[in-house]
């Protein structure tokens, strides 16, 4: 696996050593630590910016095409070191090695081929005469250096969707992963560098949240934002970013919501349950966390639940059997048991697991698949976040009572519906405030379609076209026709006399 020997900071090119703090990074399923990090400090920040501002110019004047070819050749690399890229996102994060290698490394590759098209279909509206004397026409610019904060949940994933429309759009970054997670982000770039893509076009500087996180989003040089990672954290980057009146884009919290009707198939809805809440450990933005179900299916749906989760195979994520690796360290582990234990001193029932698994797992950040009945519906385990494998279910009457439950959380990510009825799939797809909506199904995403968030899960949208509204700029040129040197609708201003 990659030692990392030069350092966790991937600046014009090379790696090096941060200047800032040191920590241990810890392996979350054995509780052991796997390395030292030296962390980057402002000045580190100062130098990765510097870079991504040098390598602006010749990068965004770059043809598409030539931009494309470079991201063709860097999905190439990226498929090539597969393996290893699977092997150190499990022991980064503890999710299963199926996870990492069937969901996270060839989701990423997809990404950056979808990216290497798209950086050739960047359209805008065709020039026409829309003033009397004048031709316009849309120029869409890239904006300059972006810089970019990514989460522990999906490293390599998250690197891909703040790295891919930036660059291709013709914008240099300097991205701030999780120090949590650093090290398929850092691979990313290296493997960047050896498919030609050149210089200082990414940089990846690995540090704390609070010196080298807010040393990018106040940078002077820095024109935007783009931030994943949780609600709390992005009003205060919103804040801090407000001070240099920098574009953002946040992609924050959910707490997605699965609704089944009750002409619901039941069994295609528990398995879309169980997946959809504990996949990567439930540590997923769009995760099922919270199920409402319509009174008629309430027994048989939360039974066959408890019956599938309890047969979960939680264990060593690196054995190909495991469908449950651990969580992402051990005080996260102990916050999703603290929402539990709580909910069930209020008097929730508990009908699958509800504790961490003993034995040879106990040393590492593991906790079973969860389901909780009997929560209130205003309760924190029903309201806030948990981003662990817990999945509560509440019954409901009338669809119109289904749907308000839906929405009655302050986020809106993603959300669920159940049903066989087309105008209820119409219906919820419509009324539920969430940028993403599945009927009959939880989860699947593709690179070609937008991912983002209404309400308090932020704006702006990663993957797909639409993300290259957030890293360019739309300019209007207008080219006078009129040769006169007087021009007559300069007349409501003076007129020659
Ligand atoms: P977090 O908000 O704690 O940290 C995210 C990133 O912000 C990290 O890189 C962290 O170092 C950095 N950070 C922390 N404080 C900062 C500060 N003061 N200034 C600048 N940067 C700072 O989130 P997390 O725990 O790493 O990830 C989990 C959260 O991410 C969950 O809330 C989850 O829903 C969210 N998430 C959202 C999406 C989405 O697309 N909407 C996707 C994945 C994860």
């Amino acid at each position: 696996m990659h030692q990392f020997s030069e350092g966790h900071l991937f600046i014009n090119g090379s790696y090096r050593q941060g200047r800032g703090e040191e920590a241990k990074r810890i392996n979350p399923a054995t509780g052991n630590a796997d390395e030292t990090v030296r962390y980057a400090d402002a000045a580190d920040v100062d130098d990765a910016v510097a870079a991504a501002k040098a390598a602006f110019a010749g990068w965004s004047r770059r043809t598409p095409g030539e931009r494309s070819e470079a991201m063709l050749a860097l999905a190439a690399e990226l498929d090539k070191r597969s393996a290893e890229l699977a092997e150190l996102e499990t022991a980064q994060t503890g999710k299963s090695i199926r996870m990492s290698t069937e969901f996270d490394v060839p989701g990423t590759v997809d990404n950056v081929s979808f990216f290497a098209g798209a950086a050739r279909q960047l359209h805008g509206l065709a020039a026409g005469e829309y003033g009397a004397g004048g031709t316009s026409m849309i120029r869409r610019e890239p904006i300059g250096v972006i810089g970019s904060i990514s989460p522990w949940n999906y490293p390599l994933q998250m690197a891909g969707w703040k790295i891919l429309p930036a660059i291709a759009a013709g914008n240099t970054i300097v991205l701030k992963p999780s120090e949590l997670t650093p090290g398929t982000s850092l691979i990313f770039a290296e493997a960047a560098a050896a498919a030609g893509i050149p210089d200082g076009v990414i940089n990846v500087v690995t540090g704390s949240g609070p010196v080298a996180g807010e040393a990018l989003v106040t940078h002077p040089d820095v024109v935007m934002t783009s931030f994943t990672g949780s609600t709390a954290v992005g009003r205060k980057i919103m804040a801090m970013a407000a001070q240099t009146a920098k574009r953002v884009h946040l992609e924050l919290g959910g707490k997605a919501p699965f609704l089944v009707f009750d002409d619901a198939d039941v069994e295609a809805a528990a398995h879309g349950a169980v997946a959809g809440a504990i996949i990567n450990g439930g540590q997923d933005c769009t995760a099922a966390t919270r199920a409402y179900v319509q009174a008629p299916l309430f027994e048989a749906f939360t039974a066959r639940v408890a019956e599938l989760m309890d047969a979960v195979v939680v264990g060593d994520p690196t054995d190909p059997d495991t469908d449950l690796g651990s969580l992402i360290s051990h005080a996260h582990r102990d916050k999703v048991a603290g929402f539990v234990d709580r909910a069930r001193e209020a008097g929730a029932r508990i009908l699958a697991g509800g504790a961490a698994p003993g034995g040879d797992l106990a040393a590492g950040a593991f906790y079973r698949p969860t389901l909780v009945t009997g929560a209130a519906q205003d309760s924190e385990i029903v309201q806030d976040e948990i981003f662990g494998p817990v999945l509560t279910v509440l019954p409901f009457d009338s669809d119109d009572e289904g749907i308000a439950l839906a929405n009655d959380t302050p986020y809106g990510l993603a959300a669920s519906a159940w049903t066989r009825d087309l105008n209820r799939s119409l219906r919820a797809s419509e009324e539920i405030a969430a940028g993403c909506v599945w009927v009959n199904d939880h989860i699947p995403i593709v690179s070609e379609m937008p991912h983002g968030g209404y309400k308090a899960s932020g704006f702006g949208k990663d993957m797909s076209v639409y993300s290259f509204e957030e890293y360019t700029n739309v300019k209007h040129v207008m080219m006078s026709r009129d040769a006169a040197a007087h021009k007559e609708w300069q007349d409501t201003v003076f007129k020659e006399r």
